[in-house]
């Protein structure tokens, strides 16, 4: 018996599904798409490499998030997420699709002026990139409805403009690429997920902005910034 009880784990709704999708471990990509690593001034990647977001600093779509505490440059990141519906360890990329629940749009909320800080004196990224509501996720769409990502739109706007506008085939390391590298590291299984890296034109947002992503045949992910508490 516990001395106390935790909230349960977070769910996320699934499109034609009463029944939601719990969350156990978020896996991050970073610098998955070879437009943004320029913009940020970094070389793109010959291998992933990844972060973890907790999940109870999940949010789901249609949520107020307080601006954040300990930053002046809070910035979004539009991102397919995956969610897994089976094992997967040491799987070769071909038999990784298949192990994909379902896929959402969702947003990778980022302390950028905390990550710079961290990047330039080799420290990890948990301040800026592990932030309280900072892992945003729209309903899940299960895979045999979506199809298989491709050359699928991936957009953001911020208070009805453009922001972010690209193509999943930009990805550098492809979904099946991600999850094969992912697995000879861990023993991937359903309730995680694995956001899978954001395109360029990454910016900042404050009080008082809305924003709203969306993968094209996915739900939308919506998220309202509001006054720091
Ligand atoms: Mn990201």
């Amino acid at each position: 018996m516990p001395l106390f009880d935790l909230p349960a784990p977070p769910e996320v709704p699934v499109q034609g599904e009463s029944l939601g999708y719990p969350v156990r471990r978020i896996f991050c990509v970073g610098r998955n798409y070879a437009a943004h690593a320029a913009e940020m001034g970094n070389e793109i990647p010959s291998e992933p490499f990844y972060f973890t977001k907790a999940p109870a600093h999940l949010t789901l779509s249609g949520a107020s998030l307080p601006y954040p505490p300990g930053t002046a440059d809070y910035h979004y990141e539009i991102e397919l997420v995956l969610a897994l519906g089976a094992p997967l360890f040491r799987a070769a990329p071909g038999d990784c699709l298949a192990a994909v629940y379902g896929y959402a749009s969702g947003l990778d909320m980022t302390r950028r002026d905390l990550q710079a800080t961290a990047k330039s004196k080799g420290l990890p990224w948990d301040l800026a990139k592990d932030g309280e509501g900072s892992a945003v996720i729209g309903a899940i769409t299960r895979a045999a409805e979506f199809g298989t990502p491709g050359a699928q739109a991936i957009r953001l706007e911020v208070d009805g403009v453009t922001r972010q506008e690209s193509t999943l085939d930009k990805m550098l390391h492809d979904v099946p690429a991600l999850l094969s590298h992912l697995s000879g590291f861990y023993h991937l299984a359903p309730g995680d997920l694995i956001y899978t890296g954001t395109p360029e034109g990454i910016g900042a947002v404050g009080p008082g902005a809305r924003l709203r992503g969306e993968v094209a045949g996915l739900a939308p992910v919506e998220l309202a910034v509001t006054a720091p508490e």
